[in-house]
């Protein structure tokens, strides 16, 4: 890749570079991407070896692609005019760290260069394992980031130790990511700083629903992934978790961050899976909110600014996470989806 480098190159995702008009194409009809996330680049890859991300060193092969998608590499100024001069939908940047520790001047420097251009707010996905100091995510927030996301993506620590740290010769480490939430959530405020989790990698829906909740009580909200295997990496066999399971786990987030119930509200059988809520499920669905991307927030919206359209799922396939308020027709089939689900009221 030679002197193709951040902080002047980027990739974005091929949903943005669509939506900028630096590729041609168009999306599903009636979705639009509002999140426009940033990822560094050097000519080494990132120096973690996550078994599920397309951008690490452990990749069987070399190619560009992270969360499922091509991310295509652009001067930063290229994306910026774009940004300034195409008619869009953004409500957030997003600025999207790799384990290399160049990334912690590129990300400030190019964070500072967003601002002066753009002005939407902006979020950093944080690579805690290059971070060595609070004095770092001072140096972030001075520069004009609001938000924090830490890819925590693993809901224990054996599961993140199978993965990202020793059962993969990794170098990330479960304790260090957690200290460097702490240090986000002083540092950008409560719920201000977010995590984000993987469904379908191995874990209990009771797991998972603990770690959104320890997240929760230390200050950070969770962002939702469902597992969607990349090609060419170590678990691109796995498949996705049951949709039905997915609904549940996307209800019990929704329940304890925006609705702060606490865990009584959420019952389960002995072996971790979710049997029923004490809560008002058609009510949820109503609503629509629980089912849409849940992630770093626009500045006016209630919902997620980063909304991700077709990260987890193909183009064929149901959405996991909306990218929009999800219509009459949607909340027919969430309806089905989620029909076996108890409702304890
Ligand atoms: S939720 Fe989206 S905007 Fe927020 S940190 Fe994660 S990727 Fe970035």
């Amino acid at each position: 890749m030679g002197a193709i480098a951040s902080p002047e190159y980027v990739q974005t995702s091929l949903a943005a570079a669509l939506s900028l008009g630096l590729k041609k194409g168009s999306f599903k009809q009636g979705v639009f991407l509002t999140g426009l996330n940033i990822l560094l680049v050097y000519k080494n890859p990132c120096a973690g070896r996550c078994a599920y991300c397309g951008i690490t060193a452990s990749k069987k092969e070399k190619k560009s692609t992270f969360i499922r998608v091509k991310w295509p590499v652009y001067r930063l100024d290229d994306i910026l005019e774009a940004a300034q001069n195409v008619p869009n939908r953004f409500e957030r940047v997003c600025v999207s760290m790799v384990t290399d520790a160049r990334a912690i001047d590129d990300t400030a420097c190019m964070v500072q260069k967003i601002k002066s251009s753009l002005n939407f707010p902006i979020s950093i996905l944080l690579a805690p394992t290059v971070i060595q100091s609070k004095t770092v995510l001072k140096d972030f927030r001075q520069a004009g980031a609001d938000k924090v996301g830490i890819a925590i993506d693993t809901a224990t620590k054996g599961l993140f130790e199978k993965y990202r740290g020793k059962g993969v010769d990794g170098p990330h480490q479960w304790e260090k990511y957690w200290d460097v939430l702490s240090d986000a959530i002083d540092v950008f405020g409560r719920y201000n700083a977010g995590i984000h989790l993987i469904c379908g990698l191995g874990e209990s829906e009771k797991e998972m629903v603990d770690c959104i909740k320890k997240a929760h009580a230390m200050g950070a909200k969770t962002h939702l992934f469902s597992f969607f295997a990349e090609p060419d990496t170590l678990l691109e066999d796995l498949k996705q978790p049951q949709l039905s399971s997915y609904r549940k786990i996307q209800i019990a987030r929704y329940l304890i961050n925006e609705k702060k119930r606490n865990s009584g509200a959420i019952h389960f059988d002995d072996a971790g899976n979710i049997t029923g809520f004490d809560a008002d499920i058609d009510a949820l669905i109503e609503e629509g909110y629980a089912f849409m991307t849940s992630g770093c927030e626009g500045k006016n919206s209630r919902y997620a600014a980063c909304n991700r359209p077709l990260a987890n799922e193909r183009p064929s396939q149901a959405f996991r996470n909306y990218p929009y308020e999800p219509k009459e027709a949607d909340k027919d089939k969430i309806r089905e989806q989620v029909s076996s689900i108890a409702n304890d009221r």
